[in-house]
Order: C-alpha cells, then structure tokens, then sequence
C-alpha cells in the first residue's frame, strides 16, 4: 500500500522548487522587460520609418504626377510654339504677297496710265501736228527774204490744196494761171451751188484733183472701216460723176500717220482698199501753216523755212474756208521760189510718193 501511494514532498523539496519557479519567472519577466525595452526604442524608429515612407511616397507621387503632367504637356506645348512659329512665318509671307501684290497692281495701273499717255500723244501728233496742226508753229518774226538763192535748182515742188474746194479756189486757181504752174487740189464734198463748178474747173485748167474726204470727221472715218470707205466712196463717186474723173490720188485727212495711230487697227484694210481703187496716198514735207490762223508773213515765212533742205517739196496749203491768208501770201511765195530756181508739177501716181513713215523725203 505504502508504494502505490505518492510520495509526500519533504519541505526541502518543497522549497526548493518554489526557488526554482521563482528564478523562471524573474527570468521570464527579465526577457519580458529586455523584448518590451526593445520594442519601445524600435517604435520610434518605426515610426519615424513610416512616416518617412509615407513622405517619400507623397513626394514620388507628386515628382511622378509633375513629371507625367510634364510629359503629358511637353509636347503639345512643342507643337504648339512650332505651329505659332509657322503660322507667323506664314502671316508674314502673306503679308509680303500682298505688298508685292498691292505694288503690282499700282505698277501695271501706272503702265497702263503712261500707255494711254502715249497711245494720246501719238493720236495728237497723227491727227494734228503734221499736215493742219491744232497748234501752229511758234511765231517766229518775219524777216525779209535775203537775195534770192539757186538752193531749188533742179528741184522740182508739188504744191498741194486740202479742204476744198471754197469759194477762195477760184482766186487760188486765177494765181496759179497767172505764174503757169499746176498744182494738186484734195478735195471734200460740197453741194454749195456756187462751189460746185470748181470741181470741174481744177480739171479743165489742167491741175490734179484727188480724194481727200466727204465729211473730214476723223472720230467718223477712224473708227472702222466701213466708215472709211463708206466717206471714201462719197466723194469718189461725186467727183467722178462731176468731173468724169475718178480720182487715182489720195490723201489722208491728218495724214497717213493716222495707219499707225488711231486707224492702226484697219491700217491692212485701208491700204487694200486704196490699192483695189488704184489710188496712191500722198503726204507732205513742207506746210504753210494754215491749218491753225496764220498771217500771210508767217505762211510765207513757214515754208520758207520748211522748205530748206528738200529734195522733193510737197507743200501742203488749204484752200478752204477762211484761208484767206493762204491766198494772200500765195504770190509772195511763188515769187520767191521761182526766183530760187525751183520748177513746179502737179501729182500724178508717177510721182515721188512722200509718205509719213514710208517714204518720207529729207
Ligand atoms: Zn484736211
């Protein structure tokens, strides 16, 4: 029985297993304070840590927010300075296009403006200046002639009458009878009664009648041709059936300057046709001046100076209506020329053509 039974402790051993779990347990409580003295530093640390992270993690999200909105931004604004560049490059080229535009423009206005300056100034001096000139020569002061000179030896002149005939063609055609010499008369068309006969005496005291025009209205005859011929045609027929002469001679009113001013456009035209009516044109070289109002001195004193230095003078004079300073002066110029030598025919489609442009003596 006594060994089925545990066996009591003694108090020896009693006490020294309660200083056994008594020094387990400081040791226990030891390691508790050593691990609890451990985690009380490290928290701080911990915490710094954590903070730190979270710091760092705010400012790499914010670079990385920055920098993708850097990005995100870099190249549109790229884009953005090369297309205000190239808008500006192309402003200014527009710019410079309608500059060099606007000066083209006024540059081809201003041709245009000094064309039609000179297309007028070449009408002027074809309508005007050569045979009855709007403005007459610079007045020029009389003078005496000197003895007579021998410059019209071997010289022979075609003296010339536009515009008639007038009831100043009688006294023309009296004078010329008196000195013997034959001129040519380019007449217009009158059916004045006491005119009308003159046509019949150019031709039967033996001068050359020819065409000039029926109405004399340059903006009428220069504008086309149909008006050309049509004018034309009037006083060819006219002359004919009066005179039974159909006329081989022509002169331009304003002069045959005209083919190159403002008839040019129907310059073929005109010469065809005169060609077709066997006409030949005839110019002149020398003038008195009476297409304006002139004196008898000074149409005298004008083909006195014009006359200088040609070989083939025609002259031109009118014997229209108030040229009575052409009658006057008439004589006097005769007079001198005869006493210079020089001889005197009428035209005929044999004689020197003196054409403005084409042919023009010298
Ligand atoms: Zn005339």
């Amino acid at each position: 029985m006594d060994a089925q039974k545990p066996k009591r402790k003694s108090l020896a051993q009693i006490r020294l297993e309660r200083q056994k779990r008594a020094k387990h347990n400081q040791r226990l409580n030891l390691l508790f304070i050593c691990l609890a003295a451990v985690v009380l530093i490290m928290i701080p640390f911990l915490i710094s840590s954590t903070v730190k992270t979270f710091r760092y993690s705010d400012k790499l999200s914010v670079v990385t927010r920055q920098l993708g909105e850097e990005k995100n931004q870099s190249l549109p604004q790229d884009e953005e300075s090369v297309s205000q560049s190239l808008v500006a490059s192309m402003e200014e080229l527009q710019n410079e296009r309608d500059t060099l535009t606007a000066q083209n423009s006024q540059a081809q206005e201003e041709l245009a403006s000094m064309e039609a300056q000179i297309t007028s100034i070449q009408e002027q001096l074809a309508a005007a200046a050569p045979s009855e000139p709007e403005n007459p020569p610079a007045a020029e002061p009389v003078q005496e002639p000197t003895a007579p000179s021998n410059t019209g030896n071997g010289k022979t002149i075609y003296l010339t009458f536009d515009d008639g005939p007038s009831y100043l063609t009688g006294q023309i055609l009296d004078i010329l009878d008196q000195y013997g010499i034959k001129a040519t008369f380019f007449v217009t068309y009158t059916e004045k009664p006491e005119i009308v006969p003159c046509y019949q005496e150019i031709v039967n005291r033996g001068h050359s009648i020819g065409i000039h025009t029926a109405s004399h209205d340059y903006d009428y005859i220069y504008s086309n041709f149909e008006n050309f011929k049509a004018d034309f045609m009037k006083i060819y027929t006219y002359v004919g059936d009066l005179t039974g002469v159909y006329c081989d001679l022509y002169r331009f009113p304003g002069g045959s300057m005209n083919l190159s001013g403002r008839a040019c456009f129907m310059a073929d035209e005109i010469r065809t046709f005169l060609s077709q009516m066997y006409c030949v044109y005839f110019d002149w070289n020398v003038t008195n001046g009476d297409g304006e109002d002139v004196t008898a001195d000074l149409a005298y004193q004008n083909v006195m100076n014009e006359i200088e230095g040609r070989n083939t003078p025609v002259i031109l004079m009118h014997d229209g209506e108030k040229k009575e300073s052409t009658v006057e002066s008439l004589p006097r110029i005769l007079d001198t020329l005869i006493a210079q030598g020089y001889s005197f025919e009428r035209l005929t489609t044999a004689s020197p053509q003196i054409q403005q442009g084409v042919k023009w003596d010298t």
